[in-house]
């Protein structure tokens, strides 16, 4: 509710533009890896827009979009065709770009996402194939003139374009829906998701209602290069549409851009100076017919998609939705999870390595500043920890010792005894410390006799810090009991 008395809901569409990972750029083959190439180095006749040269359909990018259609539970229709999308900046040297307009690759697809324990069915309304334009670079050369210069290693890249429908209600729903999208772009291996990279980019639509109303006139947000931009541009833009709609203002259909260092949008285009882009098309590409063995040809190569592995993990595994969740956020570390198991896969075998892998190798794996799919420790290493812990041989203070100081390949067995810190299956040894905490602790002791329990815990403690944090609790309150009851 609002100091009007009307009940304002927020409708949000997502636009996102993934690059798709292959060997070669789109219609030609220049390289599409160009991340540390010198500027102006991956390019041909083709993808510099050359006149008469002419483009050559990239079939993995096209069987990659398809991938990812079915993905998302996209219908693949059996005919799609390119259409030059024209208009003129300086990173397009064509003056177009091959995209597709009326008959894309993928239609009417969806997600379910969960949002503070809600299903959001998110629906996708297409997705489609183009191609990414050059980068300009701006800057101001050692003699202090202003230069704008053209990379075009870029140029020609395979994009795909996710368009969403609009079916999201909040900020965190638009972030959601994006962290859930990206995901599965990166199990599926069709792209790096990368969005500091720009390899995964989100325009944002957001319009406001009164609930239950028609649609109000969308603002499309644009700058955004993070997640948190995305869902901060939208809380921004969300309370200014409210603000004017409830001062009894209207919102004009406008296109704005998030400024991060000021935390505001600032309005780019209007709806009248919108592009006439001039679409048709493509005449230098044939149409595309695609067969029905093709789809299921590229269907067979699906993996399990986050949600079912995520799934398959809690009732297999009998873990945690936490542990299920967070060893799955990665396809990587849930395959080294799986791997770690072996055939072995016993819910106590299970449950220890998952909360090995989300606690310690995990908090190892930040503390290096390793990328998220990639963990500190092999599959072998790992497993040899999970023998030891299990056997027993290793406590789990011990433990997080060990896991710093573990060598590359060193094997966490032979770690530990390097270190000195196997667990210490010597009653002679635990008893010396034990004798030796009684004496030095006298007043522990005493209200232990008086009937303190809980001095007992104190006691246990200190026994364990004089043998090197190798004696196991166990171990030692029983032989702490043996000597205090002497
Ligand atoms: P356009 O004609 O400008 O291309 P579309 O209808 O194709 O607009 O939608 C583009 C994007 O905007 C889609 O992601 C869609 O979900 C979103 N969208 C459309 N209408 C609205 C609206 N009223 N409020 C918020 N988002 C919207
Ligand atoms: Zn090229
Ligand atoms: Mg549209």
């Amino acid at each position: 509710m609002s100091s009007s008395g009307k009940q304002w809901e927020t409708v949000i569409g997502l636009e996102v533009h993934a690059q798709v990972l292959t060997a070669s750029k789109m219609y030609c083959g220049c390289s599409a890896r160009y991340a540390d190439a010198p500027p102006n180095t991956h390019v041909c006749p083709v993808c510099c827009g050359l006149p008469g040269a002419l483009p050559v359909m990239n079939r993995a990018a096209i069987e990659k979009v398809i991938l990812t259609g079915l993905a998302l539970n996209c219908s693949i229709p059996s005919f799609c065709k390119l259409d030059r999308k024209n208009y003129v900046y300086p990173d397009l040297p064509k003056g177009y770009q091959i995209s597709q307009y009326d008959l894309p690759l993928c239609i009417d697809g969806s997600i379910d996402v969960t949002v503070d324990g809600r299903t959001v069915h998110a629906g996708i309304t297409r997705v489609h194939i183009e191609e990414d334009t050059g980068r300009l670079v701006h800057r101001v050369e050692p003699d202090g003139r202003d230069v704008s210069l053209v990379d075009l290693n870029r140029s020609g890249v395979p994009l795909m374009e996710i368009v969403g429908e609009p079916d999201l209600r909040s900020p965190e729903e638009a972030r959601e829906y994006l962290i859930a999208l990206r995901q599965i772009l990166r199990y599926i291996g069709v792209s790096t998701g990368n969005m500091e990279e720009g390899a995964f980019r989100c325009d944002a639509n957001i319009s406001i209602r009164e609930v239950g109303g028609p649609f109000g006139s969308k603002v499309e947000i644009k700058n955004m290069n993070s997640f948190r931009a995305v869902e901060r541009a939208l809380r921004y833009e969300e309370e200014r549409q409210r603000d004017v709609l409830e001062a009894g203002g209207t919102i004009p259909q406008e296109t704005r851009g998030w400024v991060e260092a000021q935390g505001i949008t600032i309005s780019q285009r209007t709806k009248e100076q919108a592009h006439d882009y001039r679409y048709f098309p493509e005449p230098d590409l044939p149409p595309l017919r695609v067969s029905e063995e093709m789809v299921s040809g590229i269907r067979d190569r699906m993996p399990e998609l986050p949600a079912a592995r995520r799934q398959r993990f809690a009732s297999a595994y009998a873990l945690s939705p936490q542990d299920s969740n967070v060893l799955t956020l990665e396809r990587e570390i849930a395959d080294t999870f799986e791997a770690t198991l072996g055939a072995d896969t016993t819910p106590e075998r299970a449950k220890t390595a998952a909360n090995w892998i989300v606690n310690d190798v995990m908090a190892l794996q930040k503390t290096r500043g390793l990328p998220a799919e990639t963990l500190p420790l092999s599959v072998d290493q790992l497993r040899g920890l999970l023998d030891i812990v299990i056997a027993g041989e290793l406590t789990g203070r011990a433990a997080k010792e060990l896991l710093p100081e573990l060598g590359p390949d060193e094997q966490p067995r032979d770690a530990a005894i390097r270190l000195n810190l196997l667990v210490l299956n010597d009653d002679g040894a635990v008893r010396d410390a034990a004798r030796a905490t009684i004496e030095a602790f006298p007043a522990a002791v005493e209200d232990f006799r008086a009937g303190k329990q809980a001095a007992i815990g104190r006691l246990i403690g200190e026994t364990i810090k004089r043998t090197g944090g190798r004696a196991k609790p166990d171990d030692v309150r029983r032989i702490l009991l043996e000597e205090l009851n002497r």
